[in-house]
C-alpha cells in the first residue's frame, strides 16, 4: 500500500459501508434508496461472507397462532438474563416487515404446497418461525439476490476484493476509511465486517471472520462489549486433521427430528434446548465417553430438504443416509463486538456498526438461533438511516497505524485458553496474545467470574444473579467497565 500522505484518494461520499455481507449489502442498499451516495468496500468476493455460508434461514414471527411477543419472550429466554430487552423488541416487532420488504423485492422463500410460506423449527424456538431458502441454501440464495440489487443500484459504487485497513479519525469522530487502494472519506462510515468466530481454531465460520471490525473500531477509539460471549455451535463436524472439521450440520435439521447419539446409540438429550445447553451437554457426554465423539443421527430424513448438508458430509467421507456421523462443537457466532445503540451509534461520532461485528446486546449471553439474519436486516436499515444523518467535517491526517491480521498460533490460543470450557489461568495467557482482539477477548472472560450462556468457567460454575443484564465494556485503552443497558 501507498505511504499514507500519498494514499489514492478515491472520493468522497455520504456513507462508507465496510462488508459485503446480508448487513453490508442491506444497509448500502437502504442509504442509496434514502438518496445517499454509498461505497461499499468488500475484502472478498461475496462468496464468501458467513451470510453465504448461512444454512438455517431468518427468523420473524409470520404464522398467525405465533407473535412479536412470543419471538421475545423466546429471544430473552435464550440470552440468559443478559439480553438488552429494547433491542429484542425492536428485532421482533420489525421482523415481520422485513420479510416482506424482502418478498416485495422478489426473494423467493420456500413455501410449502399451498402457497404460504414454509415455516422450521430450531432450538429454543417456541414455534415454528424460520423462513428459508432452496433448503439450506438460504445465505446463498439471500445475498446473491441482495447482491444483484446493490449492483443494480447507481448509487452504490462497489470496491470488491479490497480491506479497510485503517479508519480516518482523531478519537472523537471518524471520518473515512483508509484501504488497500485508498482513501475514503465520508461523514458517516458503517462497520459491516462480520463476525470473529474464526479467531478460534475449531470454527464453522469462513476463515475471514476474524473480527477486524473491532479491532479497526476499537483503534479509532470506540468502545466494545460482551466480548467473553462466542457461541459454540453443538453440531459441528468432527473429522480431526480435515478441511472439514468444523463444518456446521445445522440446527434445522434436528428440528426435523435428527437425534444426538451417545457412544452405545442412546440419546443423551434434548436436541431442541437453547444452543448453550445442547453444547454443554455434548462436551459432558463426550468426556463421560473418555472423549470419544457423540454422534448425529441423519437417518431418518429426507436428503432432498437438506442437500447441501448431505453433500457435504459425502464430501468428508460420511454416508449420512445410513449411519450416524461423529459431531462436536465449533466457535461459530460472536455475541459481542462493537458496541452499540439501538440506531447502530457506536462511542465514535460518525463511526456506524450493523450485523455480526456489532453488538446491540439483543443476542445476550446465547443467541437463539436465525435471529442474526434479521438483525443484519433489521439493525443495518436502523445505522443506514441515522448515518445519513451525519454531517461532513474537515478530516484530520491520516492514520499512521494499519490493521495487522492474526497469525496461526493467535487461533491455536483463543481456541485452547478461550474454548467452550475457560478457567483464570489459561485465559490469563490470552494477555500476551499479539492480535489485540484475542488479548481483549481474554480480559473480558477473564472479568467475568461467572458460568452463562457461551460463556463457561469451570473455576465459577455458576451464574450470578448480581451480573443479570451487567455488560462489560472493553474500552479503547484496555480497561473494563461493567454498564447496564436500557
Ligand atoms: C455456516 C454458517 C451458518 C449460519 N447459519 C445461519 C442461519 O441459518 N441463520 C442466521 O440467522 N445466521 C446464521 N449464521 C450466522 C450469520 O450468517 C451471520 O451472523 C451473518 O450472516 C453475519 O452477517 P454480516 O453481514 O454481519 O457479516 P458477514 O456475512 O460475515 O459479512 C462480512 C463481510 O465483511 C467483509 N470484511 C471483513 N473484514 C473486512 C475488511 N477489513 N475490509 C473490507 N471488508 C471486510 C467480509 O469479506 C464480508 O464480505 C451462520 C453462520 C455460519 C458461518
Amino acid at each position: 500500500m501507498p505511504a499514507r500522505a500519498e494514499a489514492r484518494d478515491l472520493g468522497a461520499f455520504d456513507l462508507t459501508v465496510i462488508g459485503g455481507g446480508a448487513a453490508g449489502l442491506w444497509s448500502a442498499l437502504v442509504a442509496a434508496e434514502e438518496g445517499g451516495r454509498v461505497c461499499l468496500v468488500s475484502r472478498k468476493p461475496l462468496a464468501e461472507s458467513s451470510s453465504f455460508h448461512a444454512q438455517g434461514g431468518l427468523a420473524a414471527a409470520l404464522d398467525p397462532s405465533d407473535s412479536p411477543a412470543q419471538h421475545f419472550e423466546d429471544t430473552m429466554a435464550a440470552g440468559r438474563n443478559l439480553c438488552r430487552a429494547s433491542a429484542v423488541e425492536i428485532l421482533t416487532a420489525e421482523g415481520p416487515g422485513i420479510v416482506d420488504d424482502l418478498i416485495r423485492r422478489g426473494m423467493n422463500f420456500d413455501r410449502e404446497p399451498d402457497g404460504s410460506l414454509s415455516l422450521a423449527l430450531e432450538g429454543g424456538h417456541g414455534h415454528r418461525r424460520i423462513i428459508h431458502a432452496g433448503g439450506s441454501q438460504t445465505g446463498r440464495e439471500i445475498t446473491s439476490a441482495l447482491a444483484q440489487m446493490v449492483a443494480d443500484m447507481d448509487r452504490i459504487e462497489v470496491l470488491e476484493e479490497t480491506s479497510a485497513v485503517a479508519l480516518v479519525g482523531d478519537g472523537e469522530r471518524c471520518h473515512g476509511v483508509v484501504t488497500e487502494s485508498g482513501v475514503i472519506f465520508s461523514p458517516a462510515t458503517l462497520m459491516a465486517s462480520g463476525g470473529a468466530a474464526a479467531l478460534w481454531r475449531r470454527t464453522s465460520n469462513p476463515w475471514g471472520a476474524i473480527g477486524a471490525g473491532p479491532v479497526l473500531a476499537s483503534l479509532a477509539g470506540a468502545e466494545l462489549a460482551d466480548l467473553e460471549f462466542c457461541q459454540f455451535h453443538p453440531t459441528c463436524l468432527s473429522a480431526p486433521g480435515t478441511a472439514f472439521d468444523g463444518a456446521l450440520i445445522t440446527e434445522a435439521i434436528r428440528g426435523e427430528g435428527a437425534t444426538l447419539l451417545d457412544s452405545d446409540g442412546n440419546r443423551f438429550t434434548d436436541e431442541l434446548a437453547p444452543r448453550d445447553d445442547v453444547t454443554a451437554a455434548i462436551i459432558a457426554q463426550s468426556q463421560k465417553q473418555d472423549g470419544q465423539p457423540v454422534r448425529i443421527d441423519l437417518t431418518s430424513i429426507d436428503p432432498a430438504r437438506f442437500p447441501s448438508v448431505f453433500q457435504l458430509l459425502e464430501s468428508a467421507g460420511f454416508d449420512g443416509t445410513s449411519e450416524p456421523v461423529p459431531i462436536s462443537p465449533g466457535a461459530h457466532y460472536m455475541m459481542g463486538g462493537i458496541s452499540v445503540d439501538l440506531d447502530g451509534r457506536t462511542s465514535v461520532a460518525g463511526l456506524y456498526a450493523a450485523g455480526e461485528c456489532a453488538c446491540t446486546g439483543l443476542h445476550g449471553a446465547n443467541r437463539l438461533a436465525s435471529n442474526s439474519l434479521t438483525e443484519c436486516f433489521v439493525f443495518g436499515r436502523r445505522a443506514a438511516i441515522a448515518g445519513l444523518q451525519e454531517e461532513a467535517s474537515a478530516a484530520p491526517a491520516l492514520p499512521d497505524w494499519e490493521f495487522d491480521p492474526p497469525q496461526p498460533p493467535t487461533r491455536e490460543a483463543v481456541w485452547e485458553f478461550a474454548g467452550p470450557l475457560r478457567n483464570a489461568a489459561d485465559l490469563a495467557r490470552l494477555a500476551g496474545d499479539p492480535y489485540p482482539l484475542a488479548r481483549a477477548i481474554g480480559a473480558t472472560a477473564l472479568n467475568r467470574r461467572e458460568s452463562r450462556g457461551g460463556h463457561r468457567r469451570t473455576d465459577f460454575q455458576d451464574t450470578d444473579p448480581d451480573l443479570d443484564f451487567t455488560h462489560l465494556i472493553y474500552l479503547p485503552d484496555g480497561e473494563i467497565e461493567l454498564r447496564r443497558w436500557d
